[in-house]
């Protein structure tokens, strides 16, 4: 096992002035509600849910950008937020992150040459020559080739797909273990996602790399990831391997979210429908009672307004947090 998250939570303060927050008498915004799960060396781990659901947060908590508000994230046998600033560039260097934008995500000042070389700098690695060689490789193992010419472009002369692969590569330069990908092709056009992908996926081969896959598209997940976490407002619903998820959801919510998407969509990637559940999600600083599925669920009974059903094993490698599997 490479990640274990226990009992993971991160709460915002929300409305009210300081002297409410000082003396807590302010809201909580709940993005993420008591995630325990692990991710496995050398897996694609997928996380999934509507937007809102705390999908970005947890990815955020995962590689130290955010505190939680408790909980733990342990990596090789030690809790990140317990490491030291210091001690913590270490684990930095073996946690990288890449964002969903590629246009926002890269200083527009900056030369792809600066913006590769600035990682190496940081964690002092190489002389001149060397960090001129990795960054050499590292563009080329993108397929930004040839390298020498990508090296003196500015990000605005780069379409959508090679900003990402630029993304990728200063992601990759510093030969990290995990890496989380937010929605890293959801920018892009369809025909330029599929080669990121596949990019994706044959770095991981190569370097052995373990991937915390945040994505809202049921079609790319079916594809790439090996175990999937489905999300909503801040706790994990149902979690197991992607295709018997997808093929044979169990928790009501992700049953709706599938069948938004008919199988040929997710097979060969088609334009889902909208969700057929009732209502909108509940909003995170109001988070409802018992099951926080219970206000759109169509098969709720009696106990699930009241009774939270906690996230359990119904077969094998497979946990669902529904009264339906009590
Ligand atoms: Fe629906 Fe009840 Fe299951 Fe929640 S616990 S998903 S409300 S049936």
């Amino acid at each position: 096992m490479l990640i274990e998250v226990r009992d993971l939570r991160k709460y915002f303060p929300v409305g009210g002035s300081w002297s409410d927050i000082l003396k807590r008498k302010h809201k909580l915004l709940r993005a993420v509600n008591g995630l325990n799960f692990n991710i496995e060396r050398n897996e694609v781990f997928c996380l999934t849910g509507e937007s809102g659901c705390g999908k970005s947060t947890t990815g955020r908590l995962l590689v130290r950008l955010l505190k939680p508000t408790s909980g733990q994230v342990i990596f090789e046998e030690k809790n990140i937020y317990d490491i030291a600033p210091r001690e913590f560039r270490k684990y930095r260097k073996e946690m990288q992150i890449i964002f969903q934008d590629p246009y926002e995500s890269l200083n527009p000042r900056m030369s792809i040459y600066e913006l590769l070389e600035e990682p190496l700098r940081i964690h002092n690695i190489g002389d001149d020559e060397e960090r001129l060689d990795l960054i050499y490789r590292s563009l080329r193992d993108v397929g930004l080739e040839p390298p020498r010419d990508f090296m003196v472009r500015y990000p605005y002369q780069l379409s959508g797909g090679q900003r990402q692969r630029v993304m990728i590569a200063r992601a990759m330069i510093l030969n990290p273990k995990f890496l989380v990908a937010d929605e890293p092709v959801s920018m892009l056009d369809a025909s330029v996602r599929a080669g990121i992908l596949k990019l994706m996926m044959e770095l991981k081969e190569k370097r052995n790399l373990t991937y915390f896959f945040i994505t809202h598209d049921l079609s790319v997940a079916y594809h790439i990831c090996d175990r999937i976490a489905v999300m909503y407002l801040g706790k994990i619903v149902e979690l197991g391997p992607t295709y018997r998820v997808i093929l044979d959801p169990l928790h009501p919510y992700t049953k709706a979210l599938v069948e938004a998407v008919s199988r040929g969509e997710i097979m060969y990637r088609r334009r889902p429908k909208d969700i057929s559940i009732k209502g909108e999600v509940s909003n995170p600083i109001d988070i409802p009672s018992g099951c926080v599925f219970h206000p759109r669920c169509t098969e709720a009974f009696e106990p699930c307004d009241k009774e939270e059903p906690e996230l359990i094993e119904v077969e094998k490698d497979r946990f669902v947090a529904c009264h339906l599997y009590k």
